[in-house]
């Protein structure tokens, strides 16, 4: 699909004082209301007003949308300016702002998380040259424009409930480029059971598996096919252990884009199985998730693939982050004071981190989290480089929990800079200690979270055991996939099912049996 650049103007309509006009890109010239919600979202203004490219106004009811004027060229730009200023007349708007650069995009550079050099953006730059594969990039934004027109009262008004809906804070220029699956706006449970059973004030479930490919890595693939649809890439290639694989293949057949996966051998069947179905260009490695990265690295390079390897790709972080923006938004602007999260690669817990930092620069919220990065015992070195303050050293993972079985994780600088930063600190638990939290999640929630999403909870338990966070606190953790991906794992932690003949005198003795 072409895109073609859209300059817009804003009216204020009623009473309203300001409005923004955002100019954007669409896709074909198609205009409809979801890349409407997704566009002017931030805009806290009641009536929208298209100009097709026939120059021909087109209204919308405000229940639909919010309010923008756009066209195509400069002629009609002009004509659409006129039939605002009318139209502003009529309503007795206080005021008409033109824009004439486009506002959606705001990121401002990249900084190395190594030597602290600053770039500007350039199509092929994922690390930092200087420092090779190790100096992972930071994306940074420039948060007093934001702030300008991006605040609480126009997010309260933005009915997108989407991760799109904090799109000014996301690294994806042409808003027509967006993959059509619905991702993000995950419900934010308060367990309020289990928290009395573990002995904390609050605690808060974030069940991200509900999103399209069952994981929340959907939130950073989501962001990666915008960027590769952007920059015009003919496939996107990843390595994963299987949910970055799935939400990539998914992410990706939704927007029209073929992929290209590699995948360890000891990936659970119901990942293989999505990436099947995605129609995914799929090659089950014969050796570790190592091998399959440095795999997945040489495609890119040799066939100009756009390369959604989270650990070296700056801006697939920036999807993950707004898990952390709901969790704020849902906790009517606050943070909790524990945030519990499974780290494998270090790039969940980095993106989690920096979505909480953004909003206290922003001033949405006013205290930040401790953040607790949860390893399994057997692929922990992120947990090791925290406690040594040493550089990470690989091992050789041993885990049940799939998508934390990283033996080199790629991110763990960000990830010991958050834990690090915030003032928390890094646990272990068992394989046991993590089916058991699988347990207590699906018997005190109704969740069923994958081995990896539960650790976060497996940590917040242990934690509580051993008074390593105080009983007042509120605490939080993300179930970052959904149980039906390995249920291998569950069958293993629960209880046999009763095998029984048809005979109504035994089901009867034993239903007796289990309500004594
Ligand atoms: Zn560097």
């Amino acid at each position: 699909m072409e895109s073609v650049p859209v300059k817009a103007l804003g009216v204020l309509l009623g009473k309203y004082d300001l409005f923004y006009g955002i100019p954007i890109c669409l896709g074909g010239g198609k205009y409809n209301i979801w890349d409407l919600a997704a566009l002017t979202a931030f805009t806290a203004v009641e009536k929208i007003l298209l100009s097709d490219s026939f120059g021909y106004p087109l209204q919308l009811e405000p229940e639909y949308c919010n309010g923008i004027i756009m066209t195509r060229d400069k002629a009609l730009w002009k004509k659409a300016i006129d039939i605002t200023k009318e139209l502003a007349a009529g309503s007795g708007a206080s005021r008409i702002i033109t824009v004439k650069k486009p506002l959606t995009y705001f990121v401002s550079g990249l900084k190395c998380i190594v030597c602290g050099k600053e770039y500007q953006e350039k199509k092929e730059l994922l690390t930092c040259p200087a420092c090779g594969e190790e100096g992972i990039l930071d994306v940074e934004y420039d948060y007093d424009v934001i702030l300008r027109y991006f605040t609480k009262t126009v997010l309260a008004r933005n009915p997108d409930r989407s991760h799109w809906r904090y799109l000014p804070l996301m690294p994806v220029k042409d808003a027509g480029k967006i993959p059509p699956l619905r991702i993000g706006g995950s419900p934010l449970y308060d367990a309020r059971v289990l928290a009395k059973a573990l002995g904390v004030r609050r605690l808060f479930i974030k069940d991200d598996g509900i999103n399209p490919t069952a994981s929340l890595k959907d939130r950073a693939s989501s962001v990666g096919v915008a960027r590769a649809l952007f920059e015009r890439a003919s496939a996107v290639t990843c390595a994963s252990t299987g949910n970055a694989a799935s939400s990539l293949a998914g992410s990706a057949a939704s927007a029209g884009l073929s992929s290209f996966i590699f995948v360890p051998e000891n990936a659970p069947q119901a990942k293989i199985a999505q990436l099947l179905i995605f129609g995914a260009n799929m090659f089950v490695v014969k050796g570790s998730y190592e091998d399959a990265f440095d795999l997945s690295m040489y495609c890119a390079r040799e066939f100009g693939f756009y390369n959604r390897n989270s650990g070296i790709n700056p801006y697939l972080v920036e999807g993950k982050k707004t898990v952390s923006l709901e969790m704020c938004e849902q906790l009517n602007w606050n943070a909790p004071d524990y945030v519990f999260v499974a780290v494998g690669d270090g790039c969940t817990i980095a993106g989690v981190w920096k979505g909480f930092l953004e909003m206290r620069r922003l001033g949405f919220i006013k205290s930040l989290p401790f953040m607790v990065g949860v390893q399994a015992k057997g692929a922990m070195p992120v947990m090791k480089a925290w406690e040594s303050g040493k550089p990470m050293r690989p091992v050789s993972p041993h885990t049940l929990a799939d998508s934390i079985a990283v033996g080199t994780p790629r991110n763990w600088r960000k990830a010991v800079r958050a834990v690090r930063d915030s003032g928390g600190f890094y646990m272990s638990v068992s394989d046991e200690e993590i089916l058991s939290a699988m347990k207590l999640l699906g018997g005190a929630c109704g969740i069923f979270g994958e081995p990896a999403g539960v650790t976060g909870l497996a940590g917040i338990v242990k934690a509580a055991q051993s008074n390593l966070i105080p009983a007042k606190a509120t605490v939080a953790t993300i179930i970052t996939g959904n149980g039906l991906k390995d249920i291998a794992a569950a069958i293993k932690t629960s209880a046999k099912p009763h095998l029984i003949p048809v005979d109504y005198s035994y089901v009867k003795k034993i239903i007796r049996k289990i309500l004594l």
